[in-house]
């Protein structure tokens, strides 16, 4: 059955998946491993692997930043796009939900192309910016905890080349974000960084209906 989706009836969010999913056995197992965990609902779904995939592939992207990996699905879908040479660099505090994604990416031939940080992603993204001659990335995918967003957010456009790609997942945030008199912090970030995206001259955005919301942004 497909994952939880907000929009679409569970009749058609089937279909989608029955007529596009094309997932590989390995990240199959991940998703099933990951599926029997108490907080298996922030695993990406398959489509969104997939999707991401493909804009790697469209874009030629060999660099790679992640911030929230969980149990790794969205790490391994990635690396499983990018070329031999291509590195992810990958952000997490969990050691317990990262060494579940570490046997599946060693089993999947392709740990050598991440670096797990396990650290407080701002400290990493700082530590990345006062990295010198380190390249600039060519995608970024977005997904940590989203009290820090807005921080994450202009931290990741700063290290990401002109022309990259940006994915930000949830930012309808179980579709929260519409509602104005909702006072709770992550919801009030989120909104806050969507204002702050619509007017940003830096960047050229979209809103895609994946899950509850997934912002896909290029940088100018
Ligand atoms: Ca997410």
């Amino acid at each position: 059955m497909a994952s939880k989706n907000y929009i679409l009836s569970p009749e058609i969010a089937d279909y989608i998946q029955s007529v596009s999913l094309r997932e590989p056995d390995i990240l199959q197992q991940l998703r099933t491993e990951t599926q029997k965990m108490p907080r298996a609902i922030m695993q990406v779904s398959p489509e969104l692997g997939q999707f991401m995939r493909l804009m790697i592939q469209l874009t030629c992207a060999k660099n790679i930043l992640e911030l929230g990996v969980f149990t790794g699905y969205s790490t391994l879908s990635m690396a499983l796009a990018i070329p031999e040479d291509g590195k992810i660099i990958a952000c997490d505090i969990s050691d317990e939900w990262t060494s579940i994604g570490r046997s599946y990416w060693k089993r999947a031939g392709i740990e050598h192309k991440i670096d797990l940080r396990l650290a407080p992603a701002l400290e990493t993204l700082e530590d990345l910016k006062q990295t010198t001659n380190a390249p600039l990335f060519d995608f970024i995918f977005l997904d940590a905890d989203k009290a820090n967003y807005g921080a994450y957010y202009e931290a990741c456009i700063e290290l990401m080349r002109p022309n990259g790609l940006m994915l930000i997942d949830n930012t309808l945030w179980d579709f929260k974000v519409a509602d104005p008199d909702i006072v709770d912090l992550e919801t009030n970030v989120i909104q806050k960084l969507n204002q702050r995206l619509s007017t940003d001259d830096r960047v050229d955005i979209s809103i895609l209906l994946f899950g509850d919301g997934l912002t896909i942004l290029r940088k100018r």
